[in-house]
Protein backbone atom coordinates (compact mmCIF):
# COMPACT_ATOMS: atom_id res chain seq x y z
CA UNK A 1 0.00 0.00 0.00
CA UNK A 2 1.56 3.40 -0.80
CA UNK A 3 1.39 6.15 1.26
CA UNK A 4 -1.20 8.30 1.77
CA UNK A 5 -0.53 11.75 0.81
CA UNK A 6 -0.77 15.12 1.83
CA UNK A 7 -2.99 17.73 0.14
CA UNK A 8 -3.19 21.24 0.31
CA UNK A 9 -5.65 22.92 -1.80
CA UNK A 10 -5.94 26.36 -2.64
CA UNK A 11 -9.38 28.00 -4.75
CA UNK A 12 -9.86 31.48 -5.02
CA UNK A 13 -10.72 34.24 -8.01
CA UNK A 14 -8.50 35.33 -10.40
CA UNK A 15 -5.11 37.88 -9.12
CA UNK A 16 -6.30 37.25 -5.33
CA UNK A 17 -2.27 35.55 -5.23
CA UNK A 18 -2.83 32.23 -5.26
CA UNK A 19 0.17 30.73 -7.91
CA UNK A 20 2.51 32.89 -5.91
CA UNK A 21 1.67 31.61 -2.71
CA UNK A 22 0.92 28.25 -3.89
CA UNK A 23 4.78 28.11 -5.39
CA UNK A 24 6.57 29.54 -2.39
CA UNK A 25 4.60 27.06 0.51
CA UNK A 26 5.18 24.08 -1.99
CA UNK A 27 8.92 25.26 -2.07
CA UNK A 28 8.84 25.43 1.68
CA UNK A 29 7.36 21.93 2.58
CA UNK A 30 8.72 20.12 -0.66
CA UNK A 31 5.84 19.49 -2.10
CA UNK A 32 4.85 19.93 -5.73
CA UNK A 33 3.16 22.42 -7.10
CA UNK A 34 0.26 21.53 -9.25
CA UNK A 35 -1.38 25.21 -11.09
CA UNK A 36 -4.57 24.05 -12.86
CA UNK A 37 -6.04 27.30 -14.19
CA UNK A 38 -2.65 26.03 -16.67
CA UNK A 39 -4.52 23.09 -17.73
CA UNK A 40 -7.63 25.23 -19.07
CA UNK A 41 -5.37 27.59 -20.01
CA UNK A 42 -3.74 24.83 -22.78
CA UNK A 43 -7.22 23.95 -23.83
CA UNK A 44 -8.40 27.51 -24.51
CA UNK A 45 -4.80 28.04 -25.99
CA UNK A 46 -5.68 25.09 -28.14
CA UNK A 47 -9.01 26.58 -29.19
CA UNK A 48 -7.95 29.80 -30.49
CA UNK A 49 -5.14 28.85 -32.17
CA UNK A 50 -8.13 26.39 -34.01
CA UNK A 51 -10.05 29.65 -34.41
CA UNK A 52 -12.76 28.17 -32.02
CA UNK A 53 -15.32 29.74 -30.15
CA UNK A 54 -14.26 28.91 -27.02
CA UNK A 55 -17.70 29.20 -25.10
CA UNK A 56 -18.70 26.61 -27.76
CA UNK A 57 -19.38 23.07 -25.94
CA UNK A 58 -20.26 22.04 -30.05
CA UNK A 59 -16.89 23.38 -31.26
CA UNK A 60 -14.64 22.74 -28.37
CA UNK A 61 -15.53 19.06 -27.27
CA UNK A 62 -13.98 17.23 -30.64
CA UNK A 63 -11.21 19.45 -30.58
CA UNK A 64 -10.76 17.14 -27.24
CA UNK A 65 -9.74 14.40 -29.28
CA UNK A 66 -6.68 16.14 -30.69
CA UNK A 67 -5.07 17.16 -27.23
CA UNK A 68 -3.01 16.06 -25.37
CA UNK A 69 -2.36 17.78 -21.69
CA UNK A 70 0.55 16.93 -19.53
CA UNK A 71 2.15 18.14 -16.41
CA UNK A 72 6.35 18.25 -16.49
CA UNK A 73 8.49 19.66 -13.80
CA UNK A 74 12.19 21.12 -14.74
CA UNK A 75 13.52 22.35 -12.25
CA UNK A 76 10.67 22.13 -9.64
CA UNK A 77 9.06 24.47 -12.03
CA UNK A 78 5.96 22.76 -13.72
CA UNK A 79 5.66 23.31 -17.59
CA UNK A 80 2.72 22.58 -19.43
CA UNK A 81 2.81 20.43 -22.47
CA UNK A 82 -0.17 20.29 -24.89
CA UNK A 83 0.61 17.38 -27.62
CA UNK A 84 4.43 18.05 -26.98
CA UNK A 85 4.10 21.19 -26.96
CA UNK A 86 5.76 23.56 -23.90
CA UNK A 87 3.38 26.21 -23.97
CA UNK A 88 3.87 27.59 -20.45
CA UNK A 89 4.66 31.05 -21.82
CA UNK A 90 2.04 30.81 -24.58
CA UNK A 91 -1.04 30.19 -21.94
CA UNK A 92 -0.03 33.32 -20.10
CA UNK A 93 -1.02 35.78 -22.85
CA UNK A 94 -3.87 38.02 -21.98
CA UNK A 95 -6.64 36.12 -24.54
CA UNK A 96 -5.73 32.91 -23.00
CA UNK A 97 -7.12 33.63 -19.67
CA UNK A 98 -10.48 34.25 -21.22
CA UNK A 99 -10.22 31.62 -23.42
CA UNK A 100 -9.51 29.56 -19.87
CA UNK A 101 -12.59 31.05 -18.42
CA UNK A 102 -14.60 30.07 -21.30
CA UNK A 103 -13.62 26.85 -22.07
CA UNK A 104 -13.88 25.75 -17.80
CA UNK A 105 -17.37 26.21 -18.05
CA UNK A 106 -17.68 23.28 -20.71
CA UNK A 107 -18.47 19.71 -18.20
CA UNK A 108 -16.52 17.85 -20.65
CA UNK A 109 -14.11 19.86 -20.43
CA UNK A 110 -13.83 19.46 -16.59
CA UNK A 111 -13.71 16.19 -16.66
CA UNK A 112 -11.17 15.33 -19.77
CA UNK A 113 -8.57 17.66 -17.18
CA UNK A 114 -10.38 15.74 -13.44
CA UNK A 115 -7.78 12.58 -14.18
CA UNK A 116 -4.92 14.19 -14.86
CA UNK A 117 -5.20 16.33 -11.56
CA UNK A 118 -6.34 13.90 -9.27
CA UNK A 119 -3.35 11.64 -10.47
CA UNK A 120 -1.04 13.97 -9.29
CA UNK A 121 -2.06 14.31 -6.07
CA UNK A 122 -2.49 10.38 -5.62
CA UNK A 123 1.30 10.36 -6.55
CA UNK A 124 2.22 13.66 -4.80
CA UNK A 125 2.19 15.70 -1.86
CA UNK A 126 0.44 18.98 -3.75
CA UNK A 127 -0.12 21.89 -2.55
CA UNK A 128 -2.57 22.63 -5.96
CA UNK A 129 -4.49 25.37 -6.39
CA UNK A 130 -7.56 26.26 -8.95
CA UNK A 131 -11.26 26.93 -8.56
CA UNK A 132 -12.80 23.24 -7.47
CA UNK A 133 -9.73 22.05 -5.56
CA UNK A 134 -10.94 21.75 -2.54
CA UNK A 135 -14.99 21.62 -3.73
CA UNK A 136 -14.61 19.26 -6.29
CA UNK A 137 -10.56 17.23 -7.16
CA UNK A 138 -9.60 17.10 -3.96
CA UNK A 139 -12.37 16.66 -1.39
CA UNK A 140 -10.29 14.72 0.95
CA UNK A 141 -7.36 18.05 1.45
CA UNK A 142 -5.76 18.12 4.70
CA UNK A 143 -5.81 21.62 4.01
CA UNK A 144 -8.23 23.62 2.41
CA UNK A 145 -7.68 27.51 1.46
CA UNK A 146 -9.97 30.46 0.06
CA UNK A 147 -7.65 32.95 -1.00
CA UNK A 148 -9.49 36.09 -2.18
CA UNK A 149 -8.72 40.21 -2.47
CA UNK A 150 -10.81 42.84 -4.03
CA UNK A 151 -11.32 42.85 -7.60
CA UNK A 152 -9.58 46.02 -8.08
CA UNK A 153 -6.61 44.64 -5.80
CA UNK A 154 -6.49 41.92 -8.36
CA UNK A 155 -6.67 43.67 -11.39
CA UNK A 156 -3.65 45.99 -10.26
CA UNK A 157 -1.64 43.01 -9.56
CA UNK A 158 -2.57 41.32 -13.14
CA UNK A 159 -1.74 44.98 -14.33
CA UNK A 160 1.68 45.33 -12.96
CA UNK A 161 2.45 41.48 -13.91
CA UNK A 162 1.79 42.11 -17.44
CA UNK A 163 3.33 44.89 -17.49
CA UNK A 164 6.82 43.46 -16.07
CA UNK A 165 6.26 41.04 -18.86
CA UNK A 166 6.40 43.49 -21.60
CA UNK A 167 2.30 43.70 -21.85
CA UNK A 168 0.76 46.89 -22.00
CA UNK A 169 -3.09 46.58 -21.41
CA UNK A 170 -6.13 48.72 -20.53
CA UNK A 171 -6.67 48.92 -16.82
CA UNK A 172 -9.92 49.77 -16.62
CA UNK A 173 -10.65 46.91 -19.76
CA UNK A 174 -8.41 44.30 -17.27
CA UNK A 175 -10.82 45.30 -14.46
CA UNK A 176 -13.72 44.70 -16.16
CA UNK A 177 -12.24 41.16 -17.44
CA UNK A 178 -11.46 40.03 -13.91
CA UNK A 179 -14.97 41.05 -13.24
CA UNK A 180 -15.86 39.13 -16.01
CA UNK A 181 -14.01 36.39 -15.18
CA UNK A 182 -15.28 36.14 -11.85
CA UNK A 183 -18.91 36.29 -12.91
CA UNK A 184 -18.25 33.23 -15.41
CA UNK A 185 -16.11 31.47 -13.09
CA UNK A 186 -18.54 31.52 -9.71
CA UNK A 187 -21.75 31.41 -11.59
CA UNK A 188 -20.99 28.69 -14.30
CA UNK A 189 -23.30 25.37 -13.53
CA UNK A 190 -20.66 22.92 -13.15
CA UNK A 191 -17.81 22.84 -10.16
CA UNK A 192 -18.57 26.94 -9.69
CA UNK A 193 -16.17 28.70 -7.95
CA UNK A 194 -17.07 28.68 -4.43
CA UNK A 195 -15.48 28.09 -0.71
CA UNK A 196 -15.79 24.74 0.58
CA UNK A 197 -17.46 24.53 4.00
CA UNK A 198 -14.29 23.33 5.71
CA UNK A 199 -11.97 25.85 3.65
CA UNK A 200 -10.19 28.90 5.71
CA UNK A 201 -11.43 32.46 4.36
CA UNK A 202 -8.24 34.32 3.51
CA UNK A 203 -8.07 37.94 2.18
CA UNK A 204 -4.87 39.13 1.06
CA UNK A 205 -5.99 42.74 -0.10
CA UNK A 206 -3.21 45.14 1.08
CA UNK A 207 -1.33 42.08 2.52
CA UNK A 208 2.05 42.16 0.27
CA UNK A 209 3.84 38.69 -1.05
CA UNK A 210 5.98 38.09 1.99
CA UNK A 211 3.19 39.06 4.44
CA UNK A 212 0.60 36.86 2.46
CA UNK A 213 2.97 33.84 2.03
CA UNK A 214 3.81 34.01 6.13
CA UNK A 215 -0.01 33.76 6.97
CA UNK A 216 -0.59 31.38 4.64
CA UNK A 217 2.29 29.28 5.81
CA UNK A 218 1.38 29.54 9.55
CA UNK A 219 -1.75 28.18 8.85
CA UNK A 220 -0.63 24.95 6.76
CA UNK A 221 1.76 24.50 9.49
CA UNK A 222 -0.97 24.37 12.62
CA UNK A 223 -3.25 21.87 10.62
CA UNK A 224 -0.57 19.71 9.59
O1 LIG B 1 -5.92 30.39 -12.40
P1 LIG B 1 -5.98 30.89 -13.81
O2 LIG B 1 -6.31 32.34 -13.93
O3 LIG B 1 -4.77 30.53 -14.60
O4 LIG B 1 -7.18 30.07 -14.46
C1 LIG B 1 -7.66 30.36 -15.74
C2 LIG B 1 -9.15 30.03 -15.80
O5 LIG B 1 -9.30 28.60 -15.70
C3 LIG B 1 -10.00 30.61 -14.68
O6 LIG B 1 -10.59 31.83 -15.01
C4 LIG B 1 -11.06 29.56 -14.46
O7 LIG B 1 -12.16 29.85 -15.28
C5 LIG B 1 -10.47 28.29 -14.96
N1 LIG B 1 -10.13 27.35 -13.89
C6 LIG B 1 -11.12 26.51 -13.42
N2 LIG B 1 -10.83 25.57 -12.49
C7 LIG B 1 -9.60 25.46 -11.99
C8 LIG B 1 -8.57 26.33 -12.43
C9 LIG B 1 -8.88 27.28 -13.38
O8 LIG B 1 -12.25 26.60 -13.85
N3 LIG B 1 -9.35 24.51 -11.09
Amino acid sequence: MSQRKIAVAIDGPAGAGKSTIARAVAAELGFIYVDTGALYRAVGLYGLRKNADTASADQMLPLLEEIKVELAYVEGEQRVLLNGEDVSQAIRVNEASMAASNVSAIPGVRSFLFDLQKNMAKTHNVVMDGRDIGTVVLPEAQVKIFLTATPEERATRRYNELLEKGQKVDFDQLLAEVKQRDYNDSHRATAPLKQAEDAVLVDTTGLDKEQSIEKILDLVRSKL
